[in-house]
């Protein structure tokens, strides 16, 4: 079955429209041109030929030496940070430092798609360096962000940001509600979704019994789960040993501006054209395979 987000306005004709009419007539008006709920006029297999041969190719050094390059500023900017040590500068420390643990991240999210590396065992590594370092359950995130490749645009099956049903909405807690839907709390709402995923669903991204991860994955959990925990003992003990101010300003916050970033940019993912439509039930994925 088909669901629309939205629904189509009536063209206006009147010369003096609000705001809110004028987007619904240009929404209008651009639904004759495109249609996001058909099927697109080309297939898997034609965007795949249209990729250049050398970038299917892929190169662990070149790999590694972004790894490299983004320890050797992360490190940089933090040493920078503390010599200095100015309230002029750790706003821009932040700043920097956070978009540098979200490039972190996506370094992390390749190897996770096995677009790191053909060597299944350094993705996993450098994997869990990474995404462990930004407090990531290497493992945890990247089997469910599989799911949600491969259930995107669905309902009950997508795995962040999907439309709830009103009778999941109704059963919220009020405490989820505003967190959830009142900005700017959904976008801190990566380590919650991690802790306890989305609202209506169970399970979390650190339990191997989490209904996310088959029997078979449940060691790569447990692994990735003990990864997370070391992080998160060395970051307290940093703070028993500099101080809990001194790891919030070199760790605590660009973590925060890491999990805005995350935010932010899967939310807009998500949320694309306002006529894409969302599907539930029993739906053919994968139309475009050729
Ligand atoms: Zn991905």
């Amino acid at each position: 079955m088909q669901t629309r987000t939205q629904t189509q306005q009536p063209a206006m004709t009147t010369a003096r429209r609000r705001p809110d009419q004028e987007a619904a007539a240009k929404a209008t008006e651009d639904s004759q041109f495109f249609d996001a709920g058909k099927p697109p006029p080309f297939r898997i297999g034609d965007i795949r030929a249209a990729i250049p041969a050398h970038c299917w190719r892929k190169s662990p050094w070149r790999s590694l030496s972004y790894v490299a390059r983004d320890v050797v500023v992360v490190a940089a900017l933090a040493v920078a940070a503390a010599a200095l040590d100015s309230w002029a500068v750790w706003p821009l420390y932040w700043a920097a430092q956070g978009t540098m643990f979200w490039a972190l991240f996506v370094l992390g999210h390749d190897c996770g798609h096995g677009s790191f590396s053909d060597n299944g065992a350094l993705n996993s590594v450098v994997g869990h360096l990474l995404h462990s370092f930004i407090l990531v359950p290497y493992h945890g995130w990247r089997i469910s962000h599989r799911t949600h490749h491969q259930n995107h645009g669905h309902i009950e099956r997508d795995e962040s940001w999907h439309p709830i049903t009103e009778k999941v909405y109704r059963k919220l807690e009020q405490r989820t509600k505003k967190l959830r839907f009142t900005p700017p709390f959904p976008l801190l709402a990566f380590p919650v979704y991690l802790l306890y995923r989305s609202p209506g669903k169970s399970g979390s991204h650190f339990l191997p019994s989490s209904s996310l991860f088959s029997p078979k994955e449940h060691g790569d959990v447990v692994v990735s789960t003990t990864c997370w925990s070391i992080m998160f003992a060395s970051l307290l003990g940093m703070a028993c040993v500099f101080g809990p101010l001194q790891v919030l300003k070199i760790y605590g916050i660009p973590y925060l501006v890491f999990v805005m970033w995350l935010d932010l940019v899967t939310y807009l993912h998500h949320h694309g054209h306002q006529d894409l439509p969302w599907y539930r039930g029993e739906v053919l994925f994968g139309r475009l395979m050729a």
